[in-house]
């Protein structure tokens, strides 16, 4: 494959290229983020694999711009923040998948395979589990095709649930993400949103998808 691979920091860009290239690669090597955009924006590349903190532009601008110019080259991006609101939005400024450093070469590897496997697909806004679709454009949930009205807070927490399928959340994650980061909210408010959401989403005779994993927090999982 072609790989675009945008990272400023030489020690890093140099690991990069070399994993890269080890594995019968092709490298071009960005180190800021308007050389990334305009280099993207002239090549044709397989995949782009995208620092977030970058001198000039950073990364989730760059992001956003290839994806407003509908480059559609599958995105991974690397960042250095691991909060939920950063990988909310690594993913909405239009990331196929995100790596947060420090990593291993090997999960790192592993994921440029995955990530360009899935090929120069267009860009869906529809996110499915268990017949569940979930239009992050119009906001619209159905499940098995029946239309299920959803609050705000209900909305953001299946959407974050979704956006993670199959990732175990912690409940610090969940509240952050979709309450906020200074949110005061109490004990047992969470559970009593995830159970709202179930009694919405699950209805009877149709595979759960929130799993509870017990001192933890939850996960969504496509029923069996
Ligand atoms: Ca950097």
């Amino acid at each position: 494959m072609h790989i675009l691979a945008v990272e400023d920091e030489p020690s890093m860009a140099g690991l990069l290229h070399s994993a890269l290239s080890d594995e019968g690669h092709i490298v071009t090597l960005a180190v800021n983020g308007n050389d990334a955009l305009s280099t993207a924006l002239a090549g044709r590349f397989d995949l782009i694999v995208l620092d977030i903190m970058l001198p000039g532009m950073d990364g989730f601008e760059v992001a956003r711009q290839l994806r407003k110019a509908r480059i559609q080259t599958p995105l991974l991006i690397l960042t250095a923040r691991d909060t939920p609101r950063d990988i909310v939005r690594a993913l909405d400024a239009g990331a196929d998948d995100y790596l947060t450093k420090p990593f291993s070469l090997d999960v790192f590897l592993a994921r440029v395979r995955a990530v360009s496997r899935r090929g120069d697909i267009p860009r869906s806004v529809s996110i499915e589990a268990g017949g569940l679709v979930l239009n992050t454009s119009t906001r619209r949930v159905t499940r098995a095709g029946r239309l299920i009205a959803l609050t705000r807070r209900e909305y953001s927490l299946l959407e974050l649930l979704l956006r993670n399928k199959g990732r175990v959340l912690s409940r610090s994650a969940i509240v952050e993400a979709v309450w906020g980061y200074d949110a005061d909210i109490e004990e047992n408010t969470l559970d009593a949103f995830i159970r709202l959401l179930r009694n919405k989403i699950e209805a009877p005779g149709m595979p759960r998808l929130i799993r509870t994993v017990r001192g933890v927090g939850y996960a969504l999982e496509e029923g069996e």
